[in-house]
């Protein structure tokens, strides 16, 4: 869950004044491993939506722009060892200062494998709910970045100067089959698309990203996240920590219920996941020096689609439609409008 404007993501939605108003979720989970059902089918779904995003605008004709200034985005359910909602996700969970523990872990191991890449400036930001990020184990080279006051995306991103965004701890996205706590901004989501790309809090921030012209290099989090990053953003680096176990969509659940759906899961001793995760950093930016990967762009005019699920079960899903001309972050910034779905017409 993030927290942010929307880019974040799960609790994203509160910034937007929807989130209040919807059922109050708890975080879930969910992905991975597995040959196929619904893993081929969410596969297709997001090549094909990748494809309508359209090509990255990162024009292979000459040396990529050196990668020195890293954004790292960060949550907390798609690190090792964070297993279900009630108990780790929040304050009021028994393990939940352990969840911050191991998150801020992953996160320092991704710091040092982009600094011993040869990064610079890194600006963490802790885009958990609840929040996720203990401070006083944060590695001190960093600064830690925290709320959105004018939505979408964060303050420092939004003044510029970052050549690429990471991710550590991300989930996926709402209905993925196989995922670990999947869900986007919170658990009352069923879909969310942008001009017919569905996406998850990981798309929304990619896509936020590439209207800035900031590249997304790097991705951890569970398997299921890591197939949505690479079908989104071809060659970009990720590290799965854990695989949900957890077959099916859940699309007729309510968000209670569907909090408490994908707990299930296979996770990497935290050792072992955060020596996975410093070696990707470091890959993904000696990578990001030579190759073109990671710029993302969709084309105008956008729409997005949210459809949210209803307050009891039986109920119709409720749809949101906005548009806008030519911005991606206004589009994301913009509030929801939930209708109840109305009956297929003829
Ligand atoms: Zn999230």
């Amino acid at each position: 869950m993030r927290t942010c404007g929307f880019v974040a993501a799960s609790l994203c939605l509160a910034m937007l004044g929807f989130l209040a108003a919807a059922t109050q979720p708890a975080s879930l989970d969910g992905a991975a491993p597995q040959p196929d059902d619904g893993r081929s089918a969410a596969k297709a779904e997001t090549a094909a939506a990748a494809s309508a995003f359209g090509a990255s605008s990162d024009q292979p004709v000459s040396e990529p722009k050196p990668v020195k200034k890293i954004y790292i985005m960060t949550d907390m359910e798609g690190v090792a060892g964070v297993r279900d909602a009630e108990q780790w996700l929040g304050p009021e969970g028994r393990y939940y200062d352990v969840g911050r523990r191991l998150t801020t872990r992953e996160v320092n191991a991704a710091i040092e494998g982009f600094f011993a890449g040869g990064a610079t400036e890194i600006v963490v930001c802790d885009g958990h709910g609840r929040g996720a990020i203990d401070i006083e184990l944060l590695d001190p080279r960093v600064q830690l970045e925290r709320g959105w006051p004018n939505g979408w995306p964060g303050p420092s991103l939004a003044e510029g100067g970052f050549d690429a965004v990471a991710w550590v701890g991300q989930h996926a996205k709402a209905g993925t089959s196989y995922a670990h706590l999947a869900h986007t901004q919170s658990w009352n989501y069923v879909d969310l698309a942008i001009n017919g790309v569905s996406i998850g809090e990981f798309g929304q921030l990619a896509l936020c990203a590439g209207e800035l012209g900031v590249r997304s290099i790097f991705a951890s989090g569970d398997q299921a996240l890591v197939e949505e990053a690479q079908a989104l953003v071809p060659g970009i680096e990720t590290v799965a920590v854990k695989r949900g176990t957890t077959p099916g969509r859940g699309d007729d659940l309510t968000a209670e219920q569907y909090a408490r759906r994908n707990i299930a899961a296979i996770h990497l001793h935290p050792e072992k996941a955060c020596a996975m995760i410093r070696a990707g950093a470091e890959r993904a930016i000696l990578r990001a020096q030579k190759e073109h990967f990671g710029l993302i762009v969709l084309k105008p005019p956008f729409e997005r689609v949210a459809k949210f699920r209803p307050a009891q079960a039986g109920q119709p899903l409720l749809i949101s439609r906005e548009r806008h001309q030519s911005s991606i972050i206004a589009l994301m910034n913009m509030p929801f409008n939930p209708q109840p779905e109305s009956p297929a017409t003829p």
